[in-house]
């Protein structure tokens, strides 16, 4: 079988109804619309190719004025998926195009008509994948290893098609959009097979990952205040415990709050709430660095320091209770005071788990309930040895 521009397009045209109906399935489960978008590009492609086969027939406005500007439309397609993909909104300038591509029509069926109108829509087809890709760069937010790939398959993509545009217009060129002759055309219709491999998988890759990195984040975080889960703080803790040592303590401290029933009994669950979501800004706002917050469940909370000091505990428990006593007071009068209990626990060997690191807090914990609640109880350990 000869890679001969006939066969080539109706490979292509059996790889862009693939691709369009692989998207689509892709959107049953993963419903984002940039997916439709790249799916309708693709169907756009099937569309316009079938239709440049009919330039052998003799159709040639249909096959190549027509095939063309389906081709730049699908370009276009896919220019709108990467921007609802990258949440940015596209100016009105980008639906000139179509204007750009209408006024082909008038011109005049001179010896230059092929170069010029390979010109004209490859540029546009250029421009148009550049400026995907352009969109896709890196810009505060990290992108997923699939957006990146789609980023250079569509900078190549785009380049290509610059390059294509300006060598139609070189003297010399030899081109025949009519009877499929040239260089120029052979190599374009290879280069839009492989492309169009690549851009569908890159497209169906970015959206999986992000996908996939959004439930991975769910997942790691307690709903209501968004602060880590004790699944998530498990998987992280041991990162920032492995450089404890003698001169570099590490402490857990376990923060339940005294009292909070009576809020959820005299204000109502959805008080409750709020005072847990403004506990956990608290905790937010005063975490030093090298350090982990999370919540454990109902009023319970953990602050895990990766550097730390029996002072640097105090302080910072001493803050908290003050600032949340403040606030509780302020906002919900109880018969008995909604305050913060802190059980603390200063150690300088890595522990054997977390979860007995835990339980030697809630000792402490419960020293301080017992004690009449609204204090921190701290157990030093880097005196008395390994845990
Ligand atoms: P203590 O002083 O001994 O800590 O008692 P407490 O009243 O604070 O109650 P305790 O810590 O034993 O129990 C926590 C309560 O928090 C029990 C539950 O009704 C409530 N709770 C658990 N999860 C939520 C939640 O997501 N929202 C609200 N509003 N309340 C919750
Ligand atoms: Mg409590």
């Amino acid at each position: 079988m000869t890679l001969d521009p006939p066969t080539m397009l109706v490979l292509t045209i059996v790889l862009a109804a693939t691709a369009s109906a692989y998207l689509a399935i892709e959107w049953t489960s993963v419903r984002e619309s940039s997916l439709l978008f790249w799916s309708a590009g693709f169907a756009t492609i099937t569309v316009g190719s079938t239709l440049a086969l009919m330039r052998m027939n003799g159709l040639l406005v249909l096959g190549i004025w027509f095939a063309n500007g389906l081709l730049v439309t699908a370009h276009w397609l896919f220019l709108l998926g990467v921007a609802r993909f990258t949440e940015t909104r596209l100016s009105r300038a980008w639906y000139l195009i179509f204007v750009l591509w209408a006024a082909l029509l008038a011109l005049p069926n001179a010896a230059w008509w092929s170069n010029v109108m390979t010109f004209a829509n490859s540029g546009l087809v250029g421009i148009l994948a550049l400026r995907a890709s352009f969109l896709l760069r890196p810009h505060g937010k990290s992108l997923s290893v699939g957006a990146v790939q789609l980023r250079y398959v569509m900078l190549s993509h785009g380049l290509f098609y610059c390059v294509k545009a300006l060598l139609a217009v070189m003297p010399g060129a030899l081109l025949d959009l009519a009877s499929f002759r040239g260089e120029i055309i052979q190599v374009s219709l290879v280069e839009g097979a492989v492309a169009l491999m690549l851009i569908a998988l890159s497209m169906t890759g970015s959206e999986r990952y992000r996908r996939e990195k959004r439930i991975a984040r769910l997942a790691a975080r307690d709903p209501l205040t968004t602060l880590y889960n004790r699944r998530a703080l498990e998987v992280r803790a041991p990162r920032l415990l492995e450089h404890v040592s003698v001169q570099q303590p590490g402490a857990l401290l376990l923060i339940d709050i005294d009292n909070f029933k009576l809020v959820n009994d005299l204000y109502g669950h959805p008080a409750g709430d709020r005072l847990l979501v403004n506990l956990s800004d608290m905790i937010l706002a005063q975490l030093p660095e090298d350090a982990l917050a999370a919540r454990l469940g109902g009023d319970e909370f953990l602050i895990l320091l990766g550097n730390a000091s029996s002072e640097q505990i105090v302080a910072l428990g001493s803050a908290l209770r003050e600032q949340f006593q403040r606030e509780a007071t302020a906002a919900f009068d109880t018969p008995e005071p909604v305050t913060l209990s802190i059980g603390a626990n200063l150690f300088e060997y890595p522990p054997a788990s977390l979860a007995a690191l835990i339980e030697q807090s809630d000792a402490a914990l419960y020293e301080s309930k017992r004690g009449g609640r609204d204090s921190i109880r701290l157990v030093d350990r880097t005196i008395s040895g390994p845990i």
